[in-house]
């Protein structure tokens, strides 16, 4: 069968296939601690699966308006007026099934063929897959481990040309932890008004942060009128499975991503919408406990990173993601990810699953078990640490 040109040009998210090699793993009888995917391993809190529940009985089973249930879009615009610095109506508000869905409607809506999109390398794989899927040049925006993984507005401003359409912007960040300050986003907003482009920022782990405040750049003056905020329940509520996000979105897109909507998935879940009021809603103290437990399994996995020789782990302000440095061992990411795997028994990914910067570099999603993770960090030590021995030692494995 003849595919279209441009599925030449769409990527992947390679955590899934990790996780698909790690079972297959497993069901030879290995034990395998999977730090691959990028989820909360708590569940949904109880609060928020009832209030699916009355709703599924209610008779919330019908299509739903396409940007969303009035009640959700009121929630989240007063949820986000407290928490992104920003006044959000709910007229701004639209839901769709997951915070992947903004991205290519953001995409979709925004860049032609031959337009550029400027994003972090480090990041998130579907922010270049869906540039260069709709014909965008997809730049590259590297995010370094000397700059404590915060993206650099100068190197940004570098970047941009008459073309540039589109700059997305992830912090907390996967896969480094990252979080841009105050002062990096007001910098990057001033080049946005200079050169007149939209923002796309990804804030969906805006509320895993151990230290400093988080702000969005659609806070500071002039920037909403030209910021797509993605955000979602995903992550906070731990709520992977449902399939629920958003866009805050300038007026002149509300429509736009409406229409797309209306043409790919007509709205979102109904009790699933449901669900997510009560998340907004309710109580927040399982949000708190969750952020609480990643923070200690944070310190326990990079500083047990960092006592392996030829490691070096920058302790990330947010996210739930170590980006070691691995290139002390001599190997890129891939060829150690594919050893951790196969002699080790531990499920990482290779820093190139999010960008070529990325290349010495692996990610370890955190959110397992404490008990997990400092066995992880054991079985990483037996791996590594010969490895890095016979390079001392002058021989190379
Ligand atoms: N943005 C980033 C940076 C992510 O890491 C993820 C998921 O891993 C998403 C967005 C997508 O979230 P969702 O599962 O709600 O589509």
């Amino acid at each position: 069968m003849k595919l279209a040109e441009r599925m030449g040009r769409i990527g992947t998210e390679t955590a899934f296939e990790a996780a698909a090699r790690a079972r297959a793993l497993e069901a030879t009888g290995r034990s395998v601690i999977h730090l691959e995917i990028g989820e909360p391993d708590f569940d949904t809190p109880a609060n928020i699966r009832d209030a699916a529940k009355r709703a599924l009985d209610r008779g919330a089973t019908h299509y739903t308006p396409t940007p969303g249930i009035p009640e959700l879009r009121a929630a989240i615009a007063s949820d986000a007026t407290a928490r992104k610095g920003f006044a959000v109506t709910p007229d701004r508000v639209v839901v769709v099934p997951g915070g992947k869905p903004v991205m290519f409607f953001a995409v979709l809506a925004l860049v032609d063929e031959g337009d550029e999109v400027i994003y972090p390398d480090p990041g998130f794989p579907i922010y270049e897959s869906m540039a260069r899927y709709v014909g965008g040049r997809a730049v590259p925006c590297p995010i370094r481990q000397e700059k404590g993984f915060r993206l650099d507005p100068d190197e940004l401003a570098s970047l941009v040309t008459p073309r540039t359409r589109l700059v997305i912007l992830n912090s907390p960040a996967n896969p480094t932890g990252g979080v841009s300050t105050r002062e990096d986003l007001e910098r990057i907003a001033a080049i946005a008004r200079e050169h007149d482009f939209t923002i796309l920022a990804d804030e969906i782990y805006g509320r895993i942060l151990y230290e400093g405040e988080h702000v969005s750049i659609a806070s500071l003056p002039d920037m909403a009128e030209r910021t797509i905020v993605l955000d979602g329940f995903s992550k906070t509520y731990a709520m992977t499975g449902w399939r629920l996000g958003y866009a805050i979105l300038p007026e002149a897109l509300v429509t736009p991503f409406s229409r797309l909507i209306v043409n790919s998935v007509s709205c979102t879940n109904a009790a699933t919408q449901w669900a997510g009021v009560e998340a907004l809603t309710g109580p927040q103290d399982s949000v708190d406990a969750m952020v609480a437990e990643f923070k200690t399994r944070r310190d326990l996995i990079v500083d047990g990173l960092n006592s392996i020789p030829g490691v070096s782990c920058v302790r990330p302000a947010g996210a739930f993601y170590a980006f070691p440095d691995i290139s002390a061992t001599g190997l890129t990411g891939a060829e150690l990810a594919d050893r951790l795997l196969n002699e080790g028994g531990v499920s990482a990914l290779a820093g190139t699953a999010f960008g070529q910067v990325g290349r010495y570099h692996l990610r370890f999603s955190y959110a397992t078990s404490r008990e997990n993770i400092a066995e992880a960090v054991r079985r990483t030590r037996a791996v590594i640490e010969p490895l890095v021995e016979a390079r001392r030692g002058g021989t190379v494995r």
